[in-house]
């Protein structure tokens, strides 16, 4: 099975996705992930991206794409995956609709997790993330066990660089601008599929769960 995770950023397209890949065992795959772990080793890719992430900005397709296509290719990808946070405009949909239809292959749902600006604000100035496994928490909805401290993997947790209120302000106007278009785009590949974003985390993934049956 392939899953597009699409929504605003702060949404909850992280949780979901990792509640799915446990749940179907397929790996979650997540761009923004991909660049902190280089922003973390300090490789050149990581630098360039941390430029635009800081920024609020979109990290350049041509750079995207390429890490996108060299992850799904890999072995643990064959059986399907989910993706978080890629595409995020439709030339990536488009590059990544091209490179399946080659493999006679496509995407099955595009599960966009509805969660209005008001909310995403809070939400993100709330969000901790460990930057080495990629868990993320919520200082008051998913707390981790002992403060500060990643549960999976004993790490410090921090506030990202670009979860601060006015890097989130871009960031929201980047997504109504260059992403939301794709609910469009999938919604004409009756592929998508809308989920209510704002209630408690299991319901949204009970909703998820129904729809991927
Ligand atoms: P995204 O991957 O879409 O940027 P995340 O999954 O990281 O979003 O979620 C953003 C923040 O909101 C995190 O701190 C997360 O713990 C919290 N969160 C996720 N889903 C919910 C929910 N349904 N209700 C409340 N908080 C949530
Ligand atoms: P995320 O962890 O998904 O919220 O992504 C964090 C940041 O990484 C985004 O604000 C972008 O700067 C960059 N990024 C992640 N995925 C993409 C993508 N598909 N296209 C462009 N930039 C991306």
């Amino acid at each position: 099975m392939k899953i597009i995770m699409l929504g605003a950023p702060g949404a909850g397209k992280g949780t979901q996705a990792k509640m799915i890949a446990k749940e179907y065992g397929i790996p979650h795959v997540s761009t923004g992930d991909i660049f902190r772990a280089n922003i973390k080793e300090g490789t050149e890719l990581g630098m360039e991206a941390k430029g635009y992430m800081d920024k609020g900005l979109l990290v350049p397709d041509e750079l995207t794409v390429k890490i996108l296509l060299d992850r799904v290719a890999k072995d643990d990808c064959k059986n399907g995956y989910v993706l978080d946070g890629f595409p995020r405009t439709i030339p990536q949909a488009e590059v990544l609709e091209d490179a399946l239809n080659k493999l006679n292959d496509k995407i099955d749902f595009a599960i966009d997790v509805n969660v209005p600006d008001e909310n995403i604000i809070k939400r993100m100035s709330g969000r901790r993330a460990c930057l080495k496994c990629g868990a993320t928490y919520h200082i008051e909805h998913v707390p981790p066990k002992k403060e500060g401290i990643c549960d999976v993997c004993g790490e410090p947790l921090v506030l990202r660089d670009d979860d601060k209120p006015e890097t989130v302000k871009n960031r929201l106007d980047v997504y109504h601008k260059q992403t939301q278009p794709l609910i469009d785009f999938y919604s004409e590949r009756n592929i998508l599929k809308t989920v209510d974003g704002t209630v408690d985390m299991m319901d949204v993934f009970n909703a998820i769960k129904a729809i991927l049956g």
